[in-house]
């Protein structure tokens, strides 16, 4: 029997690459909500979008269309009007200005329909900031993973080097404190744990042992 699995968390604590792993150990999709919204961020940033002028919302939201689309790896890759916009997203211009995007109510409205018809069929693993308490409260697992921030702009900052951005620690670390604060403290469905969650601490762990521990909570 196929569950649904909620994965959410704060910025950089591995959800993602967790996610992925659950999901392909145990043969369901992944879809990444995080990715969604920065894809709408994208648009936004080249549009010249108002964050402030509701109708200019309404219009670009109307126009945008996210999607994801398999790789020759198996992977989803987030495609924005057709395009992969999969790497353009990473990068710290579009995470700057994300958690204020993801803060309207009407971005909200529309990503967490399109996400809920993705997991109609079951059998997905999806992570993000409101998956277990907004997207799917009925979720069979739901886990809550978090870790210290100085670990996890450690791991950004690793992450982003080899991407060849050279960004100084002070920056990351400030981002994700940004991010973190944007995300649970806004008005429109802030990061929660819901009562039910499981919580994953991963300052202390490697990623395959946190593949390892939400497979086999999924399993159980
Ligand atoms: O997971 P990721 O770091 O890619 O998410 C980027 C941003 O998108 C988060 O900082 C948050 O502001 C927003 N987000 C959200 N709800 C989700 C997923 C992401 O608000 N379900």
């Amino acid at each position: 029997e196929k569950i649904i699995i909620a994965i959410d968390g704060y910025s950089s604590c591995g959800k993602s690459t967790t996610a992925k792993g659950v999901a392909a150990s145990l043969g369901y999709a992944y879809i990444d909500t995080g990715a969604m919204y920065r894809a709408v961020t994208l648009y936004f940033h080249e549009k010249h979008i108002s964050l402030t002028d509701p109708s200019d919302i309404e219009k670009a939201l109307s126009e945008i269309n996210i999607e994801f689309r398999r790789n020759k790896f198996g992977e989803n890759q987030v495609h924005l009007n057709g395009l992969n916009v999969e790497n353009e997203i990473r990068k710290l211009y579009v995470a700057n200005k994300v958690s204020d995007v993801s803060a309207i109510a009407a971005v909200r409205v529309a990503l967490v329909d399109q996400q809920r018809k993705m997991g109609q069929k079951r059998g997905v693993v999806m992570d993000g900031r409101d998956i277990a308490s907004v997207v799917f409260p009925d979720a069979e697992l739901k886990v809550f993973m978090t870790a210290d921030s100085t670990i996890r702009a450690q791991r950004r900052q690793i992450e982003l080097m080899a991407k060849g951005e050279m960004i100084s620690f002070e920056e990351i670390i400030a981002n994700i404190e940004k991010r973190d604060k944007i995300d649970t403290t806004r008005k429109e469905s802030p990061l929660i744990q819901v009562e039910d969650a499981e919580i994953v601490d991963t300052s202390h762990m490697t990623l395959d042992e946190q593949i390892e521990m939400v497979t086999i909570m999924a399993e159980l």
